[in-house]
């Protein structure tokens, strides 16, 4: 008996698999390597020191994933793999529909073929749109603002109907607040594709030397110090929720929603400044005015995950930093990093 990780070898599938293997769990990784690198499995591998087997496939390709299936003893898959980057969906929304959704429709149809009904979807917490009050809970009204939102906001519909037509389903839906940070080992952490979009591996590689300042979009805000504040929390706590929700997919069938995250909201100089703790140096940035999209303030409520799965966040903005900043400044190009 297997758990398929799909897109296993990204940011936080790759942190995820570890979490699984330190807790004892047998693996099959599935990725297509499009935003990831073959390293992250190395690396997986070198903590953990155990072996598990990877495909390289694509989720778009249904034979391949009905091959997985058919050659292994799959009883959950938690299903990581998809485009991930908010204003790439803007420019490229039909690319973004077409590959979440339809490989998505290709592993459940897969799961459905074969008998397996354990689902843990990665969700987001755009699933909430612009939320009315913080701290956002699980029973917000949800809604879409940007096509990589829509697709989240489909596919946890999607698993909300089917577990309607037949009860034999367990979903669990887990909604993602602001992942950062890495593995303390150095040996796996985020690694973008061009320039990043998101705040820590930009901060990140302004540190290493690889881009020349920030840009801080906004300091205008209705905050306390006008920048954005965000619920930052660390990939490894992040992939021990996933080992928690596995463990509430065996009690009983349902669709089951959690907020992933600390609780606590830090603005984009909170993090800056806490930042250059875990650093020892100033990183320079630059005001700039607000990006198109950008809501004030959104943190979560974590207090469902902490009273039904019995998890809770760790690590505080400190380890955040400094774990993004050793695996930064021990990998300055990411996994092209040359091995010494
Ligand atoms: N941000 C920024 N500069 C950057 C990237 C992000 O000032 O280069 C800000 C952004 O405006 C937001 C916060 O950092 O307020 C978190 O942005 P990110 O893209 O990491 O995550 P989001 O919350 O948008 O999903």
């Amino acid at each position: 008996m297997a758990i398929l990780v799909t897109g296993g070898a990204g940011f936080i599938g790759s942190h995820t698999c570890v979490e699984l293997l330190n807790a004892g769990e047998d693996i099959v990784v599935m990725d297509n390597f499009y935003n990831s690198n073959s390293r992250a499995l190395d690396g997986i591998r070198k903590i953990t020191g155990k072996d598990f087997k990877f495909y390289e496939d694509d989720m778009l390709d249904i034979a391949a994933v009905d091959q997985i299936f058919a050659e292994n003893d799959i009883e959950q898959v938690i299903h990581f793999a998809g485009y991930k980057c908010v204003p790439e969906s803007v420019q490229k929304p039909l690319m973004y529909y077409s590959n979440n959704l339809r490989g998505t429709f290709n592993i459940l149809e897969t799961m459905k073929k074969y008998g397996c009904t354990k689902f843990v979807f990665s969700s987001s917490a755009t699933v909430y749109g612009i939320p009315a009050t913080v701290p956002v809970k699980e029973d917000f009204p949800l809604s879409a603002i940007n096509p990589y939102g829509s697709t989240k906001l489909i596919i946890e519909n999607l698993c909300r109907e089917m577990y309607a037509a037949d009860n034999t389903w367990t979903m669990i839906l887990l909604r993602y607040f602001n992942p950062v940070g890495a593995h303390e080992s150095g040996l796996i952490g985020e690694d973008p594709n061009g320039i990043p979009n998101n705040l820590m591996p930009y901060l990140t590689q302004v540190a290493v030397g690889r881009l020349p300042y920030l840009n801080i979009f906004g300091n205008d805000y209705p905050t306390p110090d006008g920048t954005c504040v965000r619920d930052y929390i660390h990939v490894v706590d992040l992939a021990v929720g996933h080992v928690k929700a596995l463990k509430k997919l065996e009690e009983k069938p349902e669709v089951r929603v959690y907020n992933l995250g600390t609780g606590h909201g830090y603005s984009v100089l909170d993090v800056v400044h806490a930042f250059e703790k875990a650093c020892g140096h100033e990183v320079k940035y630059q005001i700039k005015p607000r990006r198109a999209g950008d809501i004030a303030m959104c943190y979560c409520d974590p207090t469902k995950a902490k009273e039904e799965l019995g998890w809770e966040a760790q690590y505080g903005i400190e380890e955040m930093c400094q774990d993004s900043w050793r695996w930064q400044s021990q990998n300055p190009d990411g996994y092209a990093t040359e091995e010494k």
